[in-house]
């Protein structure tokens, strides 16, 4: 049964083997959560399984249901694990529902008959990728230490093969942010990529893995290098791959120039619409805080529904905004930034208030930067125009450069190719904005909002 309060549509991140993973990624939040279950055998059984795609499908007031799939490394459940799952869904599923899977995984594992079942069942794969090889495999190694790459570019061409669509998810990190646009042209040029979803790592300094004091790992990427990270490719893309390469960020933060908010939880006032599901059926409150604390409840005693509008979960999503800071609350482009994740918040103000997200600096460089063609591109937008539009626009303001440059000379958008690959070439790609993937009611392209690693 639906509780009044239970919002039409909501996220759950299922995590069938918990923080179990093949891999020993040296920045992952999740492995230390293995702690919080001593003796399990960290998979989870089909009973809860199937109470969580029943009580998802049966809360839902909207068409579209997202059952989500990550962990720790959810491949290790074996594939038959999924192929009930799915029987599951269409006992449940009610008539004009659409249901869609997301997986987000390390790509070890992956073969023909993975990506055959992927393909099949319509699943959207998140791929776990830093960078090309020297930036990818510094801090993604396997249980032997050794590097990943090979395997995971062998995971993304199996996919490519099968036509699975994937996003890329890049973990952002002190290392490959110092990159950023040989880790952008690596994705879209050698990969063939183009839903792109950046990650930046800022993990706090304990043993729990939990949220808990205020110091940084070394390995966290640092403010300022973000903002230059994320300046660098947009100014990249928004010369020549708006529509057809896609930056899940860029799409949020357009979306709260075009319409005043964004389906990013990152990017919303308050959180809350998007739980963590163990595998044992316990429900936290945000994938990010998986702890003691914020546990809400089991789904064999409660409903997700009911966790979901518990008092308890409206606290937690109230706190986003009631505890920003004044800093925050003064600053011109909270309407879309609103303080950034709270897990970040660990900065205080210059007036000695806490709550001020470590990213801020980089964030708000990177905002400042980009208001203009982002209120540039809101307005075509708005317009019933197509975003693609401001290539053409900014090719004309420097008209002169562009009708000076040879067929070989390097493109004065700044891209790093040659004319004749980049603005020189006759663009036939352009138009998609308004009508590929998964849209939100902007018509903008908003990708799933996975933002976990
Ligand atoms: S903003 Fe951060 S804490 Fe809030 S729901 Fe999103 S990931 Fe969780
Ligand atoms: S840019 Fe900085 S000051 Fe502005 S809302 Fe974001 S975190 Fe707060």
């Amino acid at each position: 049964m639906t509780l009044p309060d239970t919002p039409p549509a909501f996220h759950v991140m299922a995590k069938p083997t918990g923080s179990k993973c093949n891999l020993d990624c040296a920045y992952c939040f999740y492995l230390k959560k293995e702690q919080m279950y001593p003796e399990s055998s960290f998979r989870m059984s089909d009973e809860v399984m199937e109470r969580y795609i029943r009580q998802t499908i049966e809360a839902h007031r909207i068409r579209e249901v997202t059952i989500a799939w990550q962990g720790g490394e959810p491949t290790l459940m074996g594939l038959d694990f999924f192929r009930r799952a799915v029987e599951v869904e269409k006992k449940y599923s009610k008539p004009g529902m659409q249901i869609e899977n997301t997986f987000q995984t390390n790509g070890i594992l992956l073969n023909e008959e993975w990506c055959k079942f992927f393909r099949e069942n319509n699943f959207l794969i998140g791929l776990s990728i830093d960078g090309p090889r020297h930036l990818h495999d510094t801090y993604r190694y396997d249980k032997g230490g050794a590097g990943t790459f090979d395997k995971v570019i062998r995971a993304a061409r199996l996919l490519q093969e099968h036509k699975v669509e994937f996003n890329v998810l890049c973990a952002v990190n002190s290392v490959n942010s110092r990159h950023p646009l040989e880790v952008y042209r690596f994705f879209r040029d050698e990969l063939g990529a183009r839903y792109l979803q950046f990650i930046p790592i800022v993990e706090r300094d304990n043993d729990t893995g939990h949220q808990e004091g205020t110091r940084i790992t070394d390995r966290s990427v640092h403010p300022a290098r973000w903002g230059k990270f994320l300046i660098e490719i947009f100014d990249e893309w928004v010369r020549r791959d708006v529509g057809s390469t896609f930056v899940l960020f860029f799409d949020g933060v357009l979306a709260s120039y075009v319409r005043g908010y964004s389906t990013l939880c990152i990017l919303q006032p308050t959180c809350g619409q998007g739980v963590a599901l163990e595998h044992t059926g316990d429900v936290y409150s945000c994938d990010h805080y998986v702890e003691p604390n914020y546990r809400l409840g089991n789904i064999k005693e409660s409903a997700i529904g009911t966790l979901i509008s518990s008092e308890k979960q409206g606290a937690f999503g109230e706190d986003k905004s009631r505890t920003l800071p004044k800093y925050c609350r003064q600053c011109e482009f909270l309407f879309t930034c609103h303080g950034e994740c709270p897990k970040n918040r660990v900065l205080t103000t210059s007036d000695r208030e806490p709550g001020l997200n470590w990213l801020c600096a980089g964030l708000k460089a990177f905002y400042a930067h980009t208001e203009r063609p982002m209120r540039m591109m809101a307005d075509l937008l708005k317009r019933g125009r197509y975003a693609d539009e401001i290539m053409q626009i900014i090719v004309k303001e420097k008209p002169t450069a562009f009708a000076r440059a040879g067929r070989n000379d390097p493109c004065p958008c700044g891209s790093g190719r040659k004319f004749k690959r980049c603005h020189g070439e006759a663009r036939t790609e352009g138009r998609v904005t308004r009508v590929e993937g998964k849209r939100d009611e902007a018509g903008m392209n908003l990708r799933n909002s996975k933002h976990e690693i």
